[in-house]
């Protein structure tokens, strides 16, 4: 039997750095679940579909082959043969990704990957809908987050470190608009599982939300 944990949160909330350093830490795969909605999403810009284009996201995402590989212990995300793992962390992208990821069928195909990886080795996995959704039995779960200010200028750091020039205002209202998006879509929406352990982040180091994390997995 694998054993997981599941990190759920609004976006911004530090999922992803905490998740991949506890995979480290516990010999675990992290699985980014955002990546697989942001490898979908680049394929839909490329398709030139607008956001709101239900029909054609539906039609479209039959012919999104997403996998999932693992190169010294980083996840690529493999669409239709190609790595794109250095072109989905756009704010273009994430933007889409939001949208996009209200469509059943979109969800569908990717849930079921998710669950496949969970299936065969020991994962922590982070999301929206990890606690909620696609891995109900997880056996611990975390909701994490943090105020949008701080998710704001977590956020603007990391895309000014890359190189990537940003307004911290434009991203905090992002930052609500997918928050909102997420938590009021009707399939698989964003909320804390009743057996999630809260986690609010605001004032807490990386280092201390981590110990918190694995002592829960102690
Ligand atoms: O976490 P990240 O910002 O990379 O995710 C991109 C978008 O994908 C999110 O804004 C969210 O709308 C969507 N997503 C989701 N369910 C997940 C992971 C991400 O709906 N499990």
């Amino acid at each position: 039997m694998s054993f997981s944990i599941a990190i759920d949160g609004p976006a911004g909330a530090g999922k992803s750095t905490i998740a991949k350093e506890i995979a480290k830490r516990l010999g675990y795969i992290y699985v980014d679940t955002g990546a697989m909605y942001r490898a979908m999403a680049l394929f839909i810009i490329q398709k030139d579909i607008k956001p709101e284009e239900e029909e054609k996201i539906s039609l479209a995402c039959k012919d999104a082959d997403i996998t999932i590989e693992y190169e010294k212990g980083e996840q690529l995300v493999i669409l239709n043969g190609e790595n794109v793992t250095p072109f989905i962390r756009s704010e273009e992208v994430g933007n889409m990704a939001s949208a996009s990821a209200s469509n059943r069928n979109v969800r569908l195909k990717l849930v079921d990957l998710q669950r496949e990886l969970a299936a065969k080795t020991n994962v922590i996995m982070d999301g929206r809908d990890i606690g909620t959704y696609v891995l109900p039995k997880a056996n611990v779960k975390v909701f994490l987050t943090a105020s949008s200010k701080v998710r704001a200028k977590r956020r603007y750091e990391e895309l000014t470190q890359k190189g990537l020039s940003c307004n911290i205002e434009e991203i905090e209202s992002d930052i609500i608009e997918r928050d909102r998006r997420d938590s009021t879509r009707e399939f698989a929406p964003l909320r804390q599982a009743d057996d999630a352990v809260l986690i609010d982040s605001s004032d807490m180091t990386v280092e201390e939300v981590i110990n918190a994390i694995i002592n829960l997995v102690k």
